[in-house]
């Protein structure tokens, strides 16, 4: 065991390092190599060395270089030392986190961690925290305590009864909803299609003089950091006016809302923490290795309701069981690389990651800008939306930028206009990799545009 781990850190720093120098997306000779690993099953075991060196000789350098300083595609973060080292710790320790008799210790670095998180992003301390894969299944989970509150006041138990025949619930959202709140709607029989949605402005803010009256029982759904823009939903202004009228406020912070974590940045998040429940990324902002996704629920009872399960093997303890909190039962302890996080960056490190991230994207908006590219967004938080022209040119740009490798940023379609998009979301991305990659697609673009 010791020989195997011990060569299998030294091939990941060495992998690590290699991100320096490669080309940020896999070559396409590397992709065909992976067809080496593609074997009929084996009929016979194999020493776990040669297993693992078959994986780093040929997966590798397949993979792409989102842990390395220059991949700004989709939303995507790094990985803290501290998070990943204890990551694999915690892989070491194959902890069960569903129950405090289970893991003891994965119990109370949970609850540790969700203690740290409340209070780094400015969230109520009593709320109900619970470890999850994403965000995702962070919506669905606070969609899910909302759903039990918003019905239990109609007298009508969902975990019992279902859906078939409760009472209608309305559901708001603004035009620019995340596609994962979607789909955590549908997964909670609300349907996908059966919502309001709400105009948004030239940032993708719902627009608070477009806010539907609110009658009967409803859910409103708003939305920190659109995944193009970044821009936030005017929290301050609609959840007040959401709780006057009896509603549930629930809000996908899945990095938008780590902007409360950073002082010069929370004015974009302003009345946050006013919400009932927030789902939120460890993934993305926080740079945990994938997955780990953070739902809160200011009334942990909700939460409880609506994730119970009762059998008598559970033997409940007077700690925290955190299957109360989760979907899951069984799962990996993924408080431990949070915790791990938070305590390696403390308080200033957090703000300073997110300020950093933020920086760096007014840095790339600024030198782009310069050279004659248009920025589509107003650049607050972490993301630049960019043309270098029509459709076409601005997606022959991005198809070299990624061929070239220095570094990566997907496309996208903002209120009609193709723009790359690029986020800044990792702490390894130091002001010199701004640089570089400015470089890298300012040539790129120069050549398509003045060939
Ligand atoms: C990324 C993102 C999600 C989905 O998060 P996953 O971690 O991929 O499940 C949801 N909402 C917003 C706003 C996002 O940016």
């Amino acid at each position: 065991m010791q020989q195997i781990l011990k060569n299998t850190a030294e091939r990941a720093s060495r992998y690590l390092e290699s991100l320096e120098t490669r080309s940020v997306f896999p070559t396409s000779d590397a992709l065909n190599r992976l067809a080496a690993l593609d074997t009929p099953m084996p009929d016979h075991p194999e020493s776990p060395e040669k297993t693992l060196a078959a994986l780093d000789e040929y997966a590798s350098p397949a993979t792409v270089g989102m842990a390395g300083s220059r991949y700004f595609g989709f939303v995507i973060g790094g990985s803290l030392p501290a998070a990943l080292a204890a990551n694999w710790l915690a892989g070491a320790w194959d902890q069960n986190a569903g129950l405090y008799v289970a893991s003891p210790a994965a119990s109370i670095l949970e609850d540790v961690a969700g203690r740290w998180l409340l209070d780094v992003l400015g969230l109520p301390e009593d709320a109900g925290v619970g470890f999850v894969t994403g965000a995702t299944m962070a919506n669905f989970t606070g969609l899910a305590a909302a759903r039990h509150k918003v019905l239990a006041d109609q007298g009508w138990n969902v975990e019992a009864d279902g859906m078939f025949g409760a009472p209608p619930i309305t559901i708001i959202v603004g035009d620019e909803v995340h596609i994962s709140l979607l789909k955590a709607l549908s997964l909670l029989g609300f349907g996908s299609q059966r919502v309001t949605r709400v105009p948004v402005d030239s940032q993708g803010r719902m627009r608070a003089d477009a806010f539907p009256e609110i009658t009967g029982p409803t859910i409103v759904c708003l939305q920190a950091g659109n995944v193009n823009t970044g821009a936030s939903d005017p929290l301050a202004d609609l959840i007040p006016r959401a709780h006057a009228a009896g509603a549930w406020v629930h809000v996908d912070g899945a990095f938008g809302l780590w902007a409360n974590a950073a002082p010069d940045r929370m004015a974009l998040v302003q009345g946050i923490a006013g919400a009932d429940s927030w789902a939120t990324d460890g993934h993305k902002w926080l740079n945990v290795p994938y997955d780990s996704g953070l739902v809160f629920v200011r009334d942990p009872e909700m939460l409880r309701a609506a994730m119970n399960y009762n059998a008598a093997y559970l033997v409940r303890s007077e700690s925290r069981d955190p299957f109360q909190y989760t979907p899951e039962l069984s799962r990996r302890a993924r408080g431990i690389e949070i915790w791990a996080a938070m305590r390696s960056l403390g308080r200033s490190g957090i703000a300073d990651l997110v300020e950093r991230c933020c920086r760096h994207a007014a840095r790339f908006a600024e030198g782009l800008s310069a050279a004659g590219c248009r920025i589509l967004n107003d650049v607050d938080l972490n993301q630049v939306l960019v043309s270098f022209g029509d459709a076409e040119t601005t997606r022959q740009v991005i198809a070299a930028v990624q061929q070239e490798g220095t570094c990566w940023a997907g496309g996208t379609v903002w209120q009609g206009h193709t723009a790359m998009r690029i986020s800044v979301s990792s702490w390894a991305t130091t002001a010199e990799d701004v640089e570089q990659s400015l470089e890298a697609i300012i040539n790129i673009a120069n050549s398509i545009t003045h060939p």
